[in-house]
């Protein structure tokens, strides 16, 4: 394939795009794939020879489209979103066209300026105050891990990467037991240790960090002679929607001298309608937050936004410059591979550029509100359904419930319940277990959901409900 065939194929793509998601309500929403049929249909060896595009195409519809779980589809309550919108799409295209490496300013001038001009729109669509500077991550576990080795160098006086960790007081994070498995993850790649992520437990309706225990458990590992570091809050946890109360965990953070980190990746995107904002009150006192476009947003995977009150820490932490990554003559310039794990970036910010132009902050808005208001309203309606119980409220867009028909362990009935309404595919769900107990999660987010997609759900969940009773 040469660049001179790229017109042809280019909107064939397009077209394929277009036709695909137009079609997306009459696909199952969960690929109805056994495990090895996609590796089974893929030649064993690769070609020696050159083979047409054409017959390229045509594998990629009869293998792959079937083998895929469709994210896009207006009916996915599974997991969060992960929200293409088609504004998003066309600048990644055009982002690929180009294929730049955005590593330092000189890499990629206009990626480096618009991604500080973007992450500063969304700042301002957060309404954070303007203390903030932002980078783009590739995820939030990264933006996470970033988080977390700065906690660990400035406790270390800055020595940690230098010295390591042997001979060093233990390090202690603290979180709630509702935190993302992105927060393990960069304790045991800090080098930190599970053992020294200290979970306390949560309270209230939003299943908030204990913040009495909290502080007693800084005291006492103070006592022990730990070196408390820092403490990752969530807004939105992923099972539940789990809220810490921001305000008073950013308060036990300066009072120690703590870094604080807030995991917002799902509900930050709600942050842009003022009135959620009070799910994280006190979040301008935060050192570090971070939420991701590429969920709820519309910046299709991947694109995780990064606030940081002192981009010096994070450079501190992670900047290094070998001769050859040096820019001379050339000052204030940010490179913002310094604030970050990976070397190499994508021109990420053109997505953000696209969306928010081509929908204003008023539309994402509509769009969240409106999967806020189907989902709650959901919520209500299975909640005057015999034999099911709302187990947690909707926080946003998310609640869950669970199915305890008479004479059945409920657990085991939910689970049931659950295969049997993904394998029926006009809907998509997942599970999580709370206080115990097994639950369907549900979550509204998807770009082209609406209404009547959200009232499927409850068809569907009724409907299917019955056929196991009656079964
Ligand atoms: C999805 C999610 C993450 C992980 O996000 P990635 O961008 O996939 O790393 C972390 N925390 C919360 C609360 C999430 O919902």
């Amino acid at each position: 394939m040469r660049w001179s065939d790229f017109p042809k194929w280019g909107k064939w793509a397009a077209d394929w795009a277009a036709q695909y998601h137009a079609g997306l309500r009459d696909r199952p929403v969960r690929a109805q794939t056994k495990p090895g049929e996609v590796l089974a249909a893929l030649p064993a060896a690769p070609p020696d020879a050159a083979q047409p595009i054409e017959d390229v195409i045509a594998d990629f519809e009869r293998i792959v489209v079937p083998g895929i779980t469709h994210w896009q589809h207006p009916r996915f309550f599974a997991y969060f979103p992960s929200n293409a919108s088609p504004a998003a799409v066309l600048a990644d295209n055009l982002i690929t066209a180009m294929a730049p490496q955005c590593m330092l300013w000189q890499t990629s001038p206009a990626a480096t300026e618009m991604e500080t001009r973007m992450m500063d729109w969304l700042r301002q669509g957060l309404g954070l105050p303007d203390g903030f500077a932002g980078v783009i991550q590739d995820s939030a576990s990264s933006a996470t891990l970033a988080a977390v080795l700065v906690m660990r160098e400035r406790a270390l006086n800055w020595d940690g990467n230098a010295q390591g960790l042997a001979g060093q007081r233990p390090i202690r994070i603290y979180c709630s037991n509702e935190v993302h498995t992105s927060v393990d993850r960069a304790i045991w790649v800090a080098g930190i240790g599970a053992a020294n992520l200290v979970r306390i437990p949560t309270q209230g309706p939003l299943r908030s960090i204990d913040v009495t225990a909290l502080e007693a458990q800084i005291c006492a590992d103070l006592k022990a002679g730990y070196l408390p570091a820092g403490i990752v809050a969530c807004v939105g946890g992923t099972g539940t929607g789990a809220c810490d109360d921001i305000a008073a965990t950013c308060a036990i953070a300066k009072k120690y001298n703590l870094y604080s980190h807030i995991d917002a990746a799902w509900a930050g995107a709600a942050m842009i309608c003022p009135e959620y904002r009070t799910l994280w009150a006190g979040v301008e006192e935060a050192d570090s937050i971070v939420f991701n476009p590429h969920k709820w947003l519309g910046t299709q995977f991947d694109l995780s936004a990064h606030f940081v009150k002192s981009p010096e820490a994070l450079t501190r932490t992670l900047a290094i410059q070998p001769e050859y990554l040096k820019t001379h003559g050339a000052d204030g310039i940010i490179n913002y591979s310094e604030w970050s794990v990976p070397l190499g970036r994508r021109f990420r910010a053109l997505k953000l550029w696209f969306l928010i132009r081509a929908y204003g902050l008023d539309g994402l808005r509509g769009m969240i509100r409106n999967h806020v208001t189907w989902a709650q309203e959901l919520a209500e309606q299975i909640r005057t359904l015999p034999e099911f119980e709302i187990v947690t409220d909707p926080v946003l867009s998310l609640f869950t419930f669970r199915w305890a028909p008479e004479r059945r362990d409920a657990d085991e009935a939910t689970l049931a319940l659950l295969a049997a309404i993904n394998d029926d595919g006009r809907i998509y769900l997942t599970q999580t277990r709370t206080a115990g107990k097994l639950v369907i999660r549900f979550q509204a987010g998807q770009f082209d959901c609406t209404r009547d997609d959200v009232q499927t759900a409850l068809t569907v969940i009724t409907e299917t409900a019955k056929t196991l009773k009656d079964a």
